[in-house]
């Protein structure tokens, strides 16, 4: 039997979801066309909202309509320097500051270098604990000497919940902490919706990032919710949807698909939480059983309920991801493969973890259709393949 245990990388569709995104799409209208047809699909696009809006605590008018994450990110971060900055980096003689945690998905972490090399940015890199928590007091002391220096942070943002360890950071704190300095904050709740109860307006939170495909919707819909005083830039041109800030043709089936997906998640996360994490800890304890020299990341933190991030001494990532592959279970590395190469993860060096430990993680995140059966299935696995990743790294050295 195989498994599929890479939630965190794109989560099986749910069937309601792809009925709602069928039934959606097979409307005729452009919902920004003045005919009766545009304004059925426009209809689609507004219901949608309110509902998108209804579960995460936000008002409609918050919700701008994305690709993804990915592209939620970007305008968080680009379009938020964008629309205080322009192209230079000081405003009334003020330079600008950046600060994003160490352990941002790169769709953050990767614009806020972009800010620092090609528009001057002064860019703080926030450290996190060894148990992958945002480190409260440093970023404080930073915040304050870059008070003294008189900069003024254009933009912060500080994930939800980490991709690859699943730890649960702290935002409240943050945004409290944010607010003694007028900073705003954005938050990438990319994995966090899945699991999270999530109240935008209650959180103090400026701008939050989410993807469909990470909750049950199709890839190719996510959206930022963003205060509507939180100005926002555009970083491409067109028909001036979504507030602005968002050209092109709203997509009202993916649309459709992220409420209903949304509402699911929002409904059996109570269950849902306590399911995934006795399926976790028996995927840890029996992976500590077979391998007990192997680290688990920020098991002293508060995490997502079907995050699994271990490094296993001894052994490659890739090679023990693709005898897993082999046996039809389905895993990652730490981070997201780019273009087919398993790269060391960022979280385990953003920890402090060796080179050695990154080059050697493993991941499993468990989601909706997780079985007892395919957690079993990994274990009885497990064993057979770290035996082999471990004589074939052997067999290199
Ligand atoms: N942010 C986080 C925390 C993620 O895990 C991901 C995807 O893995 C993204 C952003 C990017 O989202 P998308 O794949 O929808 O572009």
């Amino acid at each position: 039997m195989g498994a599929y245990l890479d939630h965190a990388a794109t989560a099986p569709v749910l069937p309601e979801a792809a009925e709602a995104f069928a039934h959606a799409a097979a409307e005729l209208g452009n919902p920004s066309a003045v005919h009766a047809f545009g304004r059925t699909t426009r209809r689609i696009v507004e219901e949608s909202r309110e509902e998108i809006a209804a579960v995460l605590g936000a008002d409609p008018a918050e919700v701008i309509l994305t690709s993804g994450g990915t592209e939620a990110d970007n305008l968080a971060v680009l379009g938020r320097w964008e629309a205080l900055a322009g192209e230079g980096p000081e405003v009334a003689g003020r330079r600008l500051g950046v600060v994003v945690s160490a352990i941002e998905h790169p769709a953050v972490l990767e614009s806020a270098h972009h800010l620092a090399q090609r528009r001057g940015a002064g860019l703080h890199v926030a450290p996190v604990t060894a148990d992958g928590v945002l480190d409260l007091d440093a970023l404080a002391d930073h915040l304050e000497q870059a008070e003294r220096a008189g900069v003024r942070i254009a933009v912060c943002s500080v994930m939800w919940a980490n991709n690859e360890t699943g730890a649960i950071q702290p935002i409240p704190e943050l945004v409290d902490l944010a607010g003694t300095h007028g900073i705003e904050v954005h938050s990438d709740a990319v994995q966090a919706a899945a699991h999270l109860p999530i109240d935008f307006g209650a959180s103090g939170l400026a701008a939050l990032s989410i993807s469909g495909h990470k909750l049950g919707a199709p890839v190719g819909i996510g959206a930022l919710i963003a205060r509507r005083d939180h100005a926002l830039a555009p970083h491409h041109h067109g028909g001036v949807q979504e507030r602005g800030v968002r050209s092109g043709t709203v997509p009202a089936a993916g649309a459709r698909a992220l409420a209903v997906a949304l509402t699911a998640a929002a409904e059996r996360r109570a269950d849902e939480a306590r399911r995934l994490a006795g399926l976790r800890d028996r995927l840890q304890a029996g992976l500590l059983a077979i391998a007990p020299d192997a680290r688990i990341w920020s098991a002293g933190a508060d995490r997502l309920p079907g995050h699994l991030l271990a490094s296993v001494p001894g052994t490659r990532s890739e090679s023990v991801l693709f005898a897993l592959d082999m046996a039809g279970i389905a895993a990652s590395a730490g981070s997201a493969c780019r273009a087919g190469v398993v790269g060391a993860s960022a979280a385990v060096l953003a920890l402090g973890g060796t080179e050695e430990e990154a080059r050697s993680s493993l991941r499993f995140t468990l989601g909706r259709t997780t079985t007892a059966a395919e957690v079993d299935a990994a274990l009885t696995t497990l064993p057979s393949v770290l035996t082999r990743a471990r004589a074939a790294l052997e067999g290199i050295r």
